[in-house]
Formats: structure tokens, sequence, C-alpha cells
């Protein structure tokens, strides 16, 4: 079906997006924008105002003065729960608007956005509203000084500015994953949503403010992050920066934030291994694993990038993933029925490719796919399966993030363990058997943040998420990422 813009979303584009701050919709103070496309017909949808130094400071200062004079803390954590809630059910309430906004500037499929994104998103909002409530502290009791009476708690204390960089793939649930917890906490917040995708964040602003949320709580900044979102992360008055995107950029962001030694936690890159074992059910695990490469055509950060398969049913499970791979249908978000949509850019779809043919020179056999699909306008990349493939490849070892599999035999557990963890990544892993000890075990020797057996990328807020080795510091979703917003204070009253 042809898609036709909804007068909603066509009056929206049809102004620069512009930024929040202090609880105005502001254009940029040089009056610069930057073109949005969309991936899937590579058009011009809409103009977002690119924030210059002055805007980042006005931003800042916005929110540490609402940090500084309680402006959100101050209301009881009930109240702070009940506005996070509604944020929810605004999200919720405005799905099939905040959805085509995802398939136009993310490359989402519609219904994947509306039955996936905005209610996982407006769960996370639902989940840290119950938080608010139930931040503790604990009793001690001292053991250093005899005979003498003492009282001793901990406190748990917002940390203060968060400034929560987000990037392109996930725009509107991996800002909700910053935004909600941070809230949750009592931090003021200043959101940097990725370059190419603005459309979303901008939305969710309108309906925090909606909600309730002050002025110079929650501020938005689009813009470049080689400027901006360099400045927060460097900033004196930004207590904490929170990242998502490339492991490269999260480096440049531990640097960055060296002068105040703020407070530092990153979601980086991964190369997610999928280990299917003799024993596992192959239909399943066939299916399962394109399912973990090709979502979103693998720009997904748990993509399963890195397939290991028993040596005794390598070929039989090489074939079945690249014959699904084979009947899958590419083309735009914006029209239903296709399987996959595009890259997020005509850069990244290059590079993408460029990888392909790097490995298919480095000696990797292409068993489905290989090629750019050109002639559509937006950028698509067939799905692609690398057969026999080694460790000393780059598309082995280098994060792709696209629709592309490497696959590798092996021979038996101790071996696939050591490949497994043969990576500078450790985000996430599947494995796939029937025998629940040897499940448990390969589980407990992955060095990954997130294990799924028999699954993969089955995310829910309760659940942390994060990396070990170069995927990251800390955890996002569950009580684990609410931490990382609070400082923890202890005090002693000698009675
Ligand atoms: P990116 O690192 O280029 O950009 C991420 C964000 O950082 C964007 O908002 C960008 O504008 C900003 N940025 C860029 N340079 C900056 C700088 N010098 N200082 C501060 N901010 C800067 O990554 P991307 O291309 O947007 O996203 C893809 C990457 O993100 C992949 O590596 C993927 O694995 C990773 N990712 C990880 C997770 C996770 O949870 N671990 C989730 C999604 C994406």
């Amino acid at each position: 079906m042809t898609y036709s813009m909804s007068p909603s979303v066509k009056q929206r584009l049809s102004q620069p997006q512009r930024l929040l701050i202090d609880g105005h919709w502001l254009l940029a103070s040089d009056g610069n924008v930057s073109d949005v496309y969309n991936p899937s017909s590579g058009e011009v949808i809409a103009s977002a105002a690119s924030a210059t130094a002055a805007d980042t400071e006005l931003a800042v200062a916005a929110a540490r003065r609402s940090f500084d004079e309680r402006t959100w803390t101050g209301l009881t954590p009930a109240q702070r729960g009940k506005i996070l809630w509604r944020i929810g059910d605004l999200l919720e309430q405005h799905g099939d608007e905040i959805a085509e906004l995802e398939m136009l500037d993310a490359g989402k499929a519609f219904n994947g956005a509306r039955h996936g994104e905005i209610p996982f998103a407006a769960d996370c909002f639902r989940y840290y509203a119950g938080w608010c409530t139930k931040i503790e502290g604990s009793t001690k009791d001292l053991s250093t000084v005899p005979n003498q009476d003492f009282h001793i708690y901990t406190r748990r204390e917002p940390i203060g500015v968060a400034a929560l960089i987000v990037p392109w793939n996930g725009p509107l649930v991996q800002a909700a994953w910053k935004i909600a917890p941070a809230l949750a906490a009592g931090c003021s917040c200043v959101v940097k949503p990725a370059t190419q995708t603005p459309l979303s964040a901008v939305r969710l602003g309108e309906l925090m403010i909606e909600a309730g949320v002050p002025a110079g709580v929650i501020n938005i900044l689009l813009g470049r992050g080689s400027s901006i979102g360099q400045l927060l992360a460097e900033h004196s008055k930004v207590d904490k920066v929170s990242f998502t995107g490339s492991t490269e950029v999260g480096k440049r962001i531990i640097d960055a934030a060296k002068g105040n030694l703020k407070k530092v936690s990153l979601e980086l890159g991964g190369k997610s291994p999928v280990i299917i074992f003799e024993d596992a059910n192959l239909k399943e695990a066939i299916a399962g694993a394109a399912q973990a490469i090709f979502s979103h055509a693998g720009q997904v950060c748990v993509a399963g990038s890195r397939l290991y398969v028993h040596e005794n049913v390598y070929e039989q499970v090489v074939q079945g993933i690249a014959d699904l791979a084979k009947n899958m249908t590419v083309g735009p978000a914006t029209e239903s029925g296709f399987d996959m949509g595009p890259l997020i850019s005509k850069g990244h779809l290059n590079g993408v490719f460029q990888m392909v043919k790097a490995g298919q020179e480095e000696g990797a056999r292409v068993a489905a796919g290989g090629r750019m699909i050109e002639g559509q306008g937006g950028y698509f990349m067939e799905p692609t399966v690398l057969a026999d493939t080694n460790h000393a490849m780059s598309v082995v070892n280098e994060e792709i993030f696209g629709p592309v599999l490497v696959a590798m035999r092996f021979n038996d557990i101790e071996e696939v363990i050591a490949m497994a963890n043969d990576s500078q990544y450790g985000l996430a892993a599947s494995i796939w058997t029937q025998d629940i000890s040897k499940a448990h075990k390969t589980a407990a020797a992955i060095k990954a943040g997130i294990l799924w057996i028999n699954c993969h990328a089955v995310p829910d807020m309760a659940v942390p998420f994060g990396g070990y080795k170069q995927s990251g510091w800390g955890r996002e979703n569950g009580y684990e990422a609410l931490l990382q917003y609070t400082e923890l204070k202890s005090v002693i009253v000698k009675l």
C-alpha cells in the first residue's frame, strides 16, 4: 500500500524541528538548520535546528537552575511518579503519530513501531514511575566506637544534571531508557538525540511538558554530536553523561568527562554471538538466528552478528538461514509487506557494503545476499550471510551494524566458548540447545551483559542491559539503571 502522510505529521514537518530550552521551543541562536532524511526514499522530509554552543550553555544552565532550585525534586515522589505515568499514557495516546515519525525518520516499519517501540517506551515511563516512591537508603550499625550510641543511615540522592546522548537506531526507546530513570531519580536532563533522527524526541519532549515535567527539568538539544554532544560531555555543570552509541565515540566521551570527573555510563557497540549446538531445535534456531541479525536491518546493538554452529549441523543451519535471507523482501518502511527496511543513510550503506567486500576478499563465501539494492532511492542492502569465516577476518572482529551474518563452525563447548569470547565486545549472546546443563554452563562462561537461551533480543524493562568489555560501562533498565542516576550518601550521627 502506498503511504500517504497524515495531516498532523505533514503540519509538524512543515516547520523546522525546534530545541526545547527551559520550557521554550526555540530555533538555533544562529538560525542554522540541518536536513532530516527519510532513509526509505533518500528524500529530505524536514529540517531541524542545529544547536550552537550558546544554545548548549542555555540548556545546561536551565537544567542546573531547575535542579539547584529543586523544581523537580521539590515535588513528592508520588507526584513525580504520576507525571512519568502520564508520559506513558500520552505516548500510547499519540502512538500512531509517533510510529509514523519513527517510520519516516529511522526507517522502522510502522506496525513494528506502533506495536513494539511505542508500547515499550510507554512501559519504560510506567516502570520508572513506580520506582519514584521506592528509592531508599538503609541503616547500619557502627562497630568502630564501643559503648556509644550512633544512628547511621544512607540516602540515595539524584546525581544532578544528566546529559543523555542517544543514537539513531532506536530514537524513541533509547531516549526513554535514559530519560525515565533519570527523571525518576530526580535529575534534570539535557537530551541530545542523534542528528539523523530528531523527530520522535521532539514529540516526546512536547508530551513530557504536557504531562507536567516542569520547565528546565527537560531540555532537548538537536544538532551535531561532535560539537554539542562533545560540549555536553565536557561541561563542568553537567554531573553525569549517559551515552549510547559507538565504542569509538564512547571513548571520546570518557576523555571529555575527565575535566570535572562527571559520572559516565556507556552503552556501546557489540558483535554478539549466536551459538547453535547440535541438539538444538534447528527449525527454531534457524528462524531465530535469521531474526537476530536481520531485524531492523541489523542496526541493533544486540544483533546476533556472529554465528557459531556445531560442525555436524553447520551446513544445514547456514543453508537454512541463507534460504530465509534469499526469500526476504526488502523495501521502503513506508510501504507495508516488506520483511526488511533501509539502512539509516547512504554513508552507512556504503560502509556496510565495503565491509562485505572486504570479507569476500579475505576469503568469506557469500551464502546469501552481498549486494546493495539500488534504484529505489533509499538505502537498501540485501540480507547477507557470509559463510566459512574465521577470527582473522575484519568482518568477524568489527561491528558492521547492518544485515550481515558471519558464520563459523565449532567442534565442542570449550572451543565455542573461547571463540565467542574472542572479541573486544561483550554485549549479548544467544545459546540454542535442548540440554539445560549445557545452556547454563555456556551462559556462565560467556563474557556478555545479557544472555538469551533459545531466543534472542527479548527485552524487558526490569532486566538490566549493558556490556562487558568494550561494549560499555554500567547498565540500562531495571533498578540498576536508576542507581546510575543517583549518588549514595552515608550519614553517621552520634546520639
Ligand atoms: P555514534 O557514536 O556515532 O553516535 C551516538 C550519539 O552520539 C549521537 O547522538 C551522536 O550525535 C553523538 N555523538 C557523536 N559524536 C559525539 C561526540 N564526540 N561527543 C558526544 N556525542 C557525540 O553512534 P550511532 O552511529 O548513532 O549509533 C550506532 C552505534 O551505537 C553502534 O555502534 C551500536 O552498537 C551502538 N548502540 C549501542 C546500544 C547499546 O545499548 N549498547 C544501543 C544502540 C546503539
